[in-house]
């Protein structure tokens, strides 16, 4: 269990114009067609704090550092040719601790709230007894706890404009080939699938449980 920790991931050299746009926000005055800022490969992430920083500068013996006064390599950020001064930037990349899950992979049969025990009913205050719903299976037990099937978040690619309760995680996660997750913590949780019946059509009355951590 632990956090995604960002770190340096490299430098680029870039040119003033580029340079400037980072540092103040300033774009150039004269008209540059093939401008693209940012487009280099290491520039891309769009989060604030992955944002390259400025490495240049002077230090405490008036000695430049991070500058090139003429340097015919192309912008790392915009890819222009022109040979000129050249900025040095850090870069930074997010590190996301392996993620891994757990499961058995049996379809297991969803229980109706009529048939749980009295003391698993207690933790379902928001169900009530001898009603259709307390017939519709749709809790399953797990690890010495029992879960409500109906109140895990369904899992979707982070970007996806989606609506109500959603659990975003990263395109290409191994959450995605997963329908619905309760996390237990920020790093946690349990995992359901659908099931599904003998002719491959989902059978929304079983769940495949599984279980992940970083
Ligand atoms: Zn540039």
């Amino acid at each position: 269990m632990s956090n995604p920790t960002i770190r340096e991931s490299g430098n680029v050299d870039v040119c003033e114009d580029c340079m400037f746009l980072s540092v103040n926000g300033e774009r150039p005055t004269e008209e540059l067609p093939n401008w693209a800022p940012f487009s280099g490969a290491n520039w891309a992430d769009n989060t604030p704090q992955l944002q390259p920083s400025p490495n240049f500068g002077v230090d405490d013996d008036d000695t430049e550092y991070g500058m090139t006064e003429f340097s015919a390599t192309p912008c790392e950020s915009c890819g222009a040719t022109l040979a000129g001064k050249r900025f040095d930037f850090m870069t930074w990349e997010t590190v996301r601790p392996a993620l891994t899950i757990t499961t058995n992979g049996h379809q297991r049969e969803l229980i109706a709230f009529a048939d749980l025990t009295e003391l698993e009913r207690e933790q379902f205050d928001y169900m009530r007894a001898d009603t259709y719903e307390s017939h519709t299976p749709r809790f399953f037990r797990y690890r010495a706890w029992t879960y409500d099937a109906q109140e895990f978040t369904r899992i979707t690619p982070r970007c996806e404009s989606t609506y109500g309760d959603v659990h975003p995680v990263d395109s290409g996660s191994p959450l995605l080939q997963w329908d619905g997750a309760q996390p237990d913590t920020y790093f946690s949780g349990v995992l359901i699938r659908w099931g599904h019946d003998w002719s491959g059509e989902p059978d929304y009355d079983s769940v495949i449980v599984g279980s992940w951590s970083e």
